[in-house]
């Protein structure tokens, strides 16, 4: 869709054209038709998706230019965030002449910003502690704000700004439009939320992936040849993490035994496991506990694993957009990825729809210490999660405290309901298991097994 179908001015299109901007990216395209007509959205989406533009957009269009008074507040984490959003706004608003975006943020001096202020703003981008501090010093009148956005509020929250939100919403009319941005979604956002936003429209813009960082592969190979060419694959990519997709569960299994056999370790998900045993066997894949894992398409749906190097579909998917929700799981954050498909002779037909073409015949000889990916890291298993209130920073503390690791020794820590899952170094998780049943996390005894 492009931004000529919005109910925008034509200033306002002539200068998203000017600055190369003719097609929606998906949040915008699903955000901006609501949001001009002034409701109020909470979106989630991932970095360099385009989230400010689904902002801005809305912003410049409630704003009166002829009004000199703040009428829009944006809150950010970060102070470079915040100067992100200004440059970008003058970028969006430059059809209009005399915009004033004033920016109010942490660790710049606090009296040039009042100084500022006194010349009047349209709109101010900020950092929600300085702002706040602002506002309790009357330094300017919120009193015309009728637009609130709170970009990247997951980090928001994780650096600690809940208190000083709530609080700077009480100083704001109530009668205004609220957008919320985020790259995630937990349960504090939603909580947030509540208070904040009022009958709000969710959307959620799936990770689709930027195709140009995939690097994808298509061999034909005959069924007999798969699992070396896997062990070839490997041995090129030398990927620390690899999901491998089968079309059915026997499949799943026998190439698990098969991989087994090689000397490779590895975790098989598919739906004869039950859910506490998916839930494990996620939550050790993305610990890099283990550095394969092989999927059936019914067990992974869902599932939001970051950072895969490579993806294999040992069976080419029945249609195209499962093939391509499989390759998404690899290039995320705009990291680049890899995508190996097999194509046998009845899968053909499937293969013609895809896009890219190119065919490989690979021909390359195994040699003896040929790689077999290995994880460097051991989980540990933890029986008490959050009800026992134990968090994150308790297990570091416990692992680094007393028991004496480096940081670097501890690598993710995951906390469940009832259990917690941490990962360590395998040289040393043997050794770390053992103290840790003599150690007290928060002030109790714990059972722990190695995973
Ligand atoms: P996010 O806030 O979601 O991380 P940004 O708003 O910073 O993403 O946008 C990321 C990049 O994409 C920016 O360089 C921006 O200029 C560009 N961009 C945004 N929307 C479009 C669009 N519709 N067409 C082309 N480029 C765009
Ligand atoms: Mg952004």
């Amino acid at each position: 869709m492009k931004f000529n179908s919005l109910n925008i001015s034509n200033e306002m299109k002539k200068n998203l054209d000017s600055l190369g901007y003719t097609e929606m990216t998906p949040v915008q395209e699903q955000t901006l038709p609501l949001s001009l007509k002034n409701r109020d959205i909470i979106a989630k989406a991932k970095t360099g998706s385009g989230k400010t533009l689904s902002f801005a957009v809305p912003l410049l269009n409630n704003l009166k230019t002829s009004l000199f008074r703040i009428q829009a507040m944006i809150l950010c984490p970060t102070r470079e965030l915040a100067n992100q959003v200004a440059n970008e706004l003058k970028k969006i608003a430059r059809y209009q002449h005399n915009i004033k975006i004033t920016t109010l943020c942490g660790g710049m001096p606090y009296r040039p910003q009042v100084h500022s202020l006194s010349h009047q703003a349209h709109i101010i981008v900020g950092t929600p502690g300085r702002i706040l501090k602002h506002l309790g010093e009357k330094s300017f009148d919120p009193k015309d704000i009728n637009t609130l956005v709170l970009d990247e509020a997951d980090r928001m929250l994780d650096m600690g700004f809940n208190e000083d939100i709530n609080k700077i919403i009480n100083f704001i009319p109530k009668n205004r439009q609220t957008l919320l941005f985020s790259a995630t979604y937990p349960s504090d956002i939603k909580n947030l939320a509540k208070n904040i936003l009022t009958n709000p429209t969710t959307i959620e813009i799936e990770a689709t992936q930027d195709k140009v960082n995939i690097n994808q592969k298509f061999f034909q190979v005959q069924n007999k040849d798969k699992v070396n060419t896997i062990l070839r694959v490997f041995d090129t990519i030398k990927p620390e993490s690899t999901i491998i997709f089968c079309n059915t569960k026997i499949d799943c299994d026998n190439l698990a035994d098969d991989l087994e056999d090689k000397g490779a370790t590895l975790l098989v998900i598919h739906s004869d496991l039950e859910q506490r045993q998916r839930e494990q066997t996620l939550v050790l894949f993305e610990a890099r506990s283990y550095p394969i894992l092989i999927a059936t398409d019914v067990a992974s749906r869902g599932l939001d694993i970051e950072d895969v190097d490579l993806v294999i579909n040992y069976d080419l998917a029945f249609d195209t957009e499962v093939h391509t929700h499989r390759i998404g799981r690899t290039a995320r954050a705009g990291k680049g990825g890899n995508a190996i498909s097999f194509v046998t002779e009845d899968s053909l037909h499937i293969y013609d729809e895809l896009e890219s073409k190119e065919t490989l015949t690979s021909t390359k000889e195994l040699n003896e210490n040929a790689y077999i990916p290995t994880s460097l890291w051991q989980s540990i298993y933890i029986n008490g999660g959050k009800k026992q209130k134990i968090r994150t920073g308790d297990i570091l503390g416990a692992l680094t405290g007393d028991i004496g690791l480096n940081k670097e020794d501890v690598g993710k820590i995951t906390i469940q309901p009832m259990c917690s899952y941490v990962a360590l170094r395998k040289n040393i998780a043997k050794a770390t298991h053992k103290k840790l049943e003599q150690t007290r996390i928060k002030g109790k005894y714990f059972k722990v097994y190695m995973k």
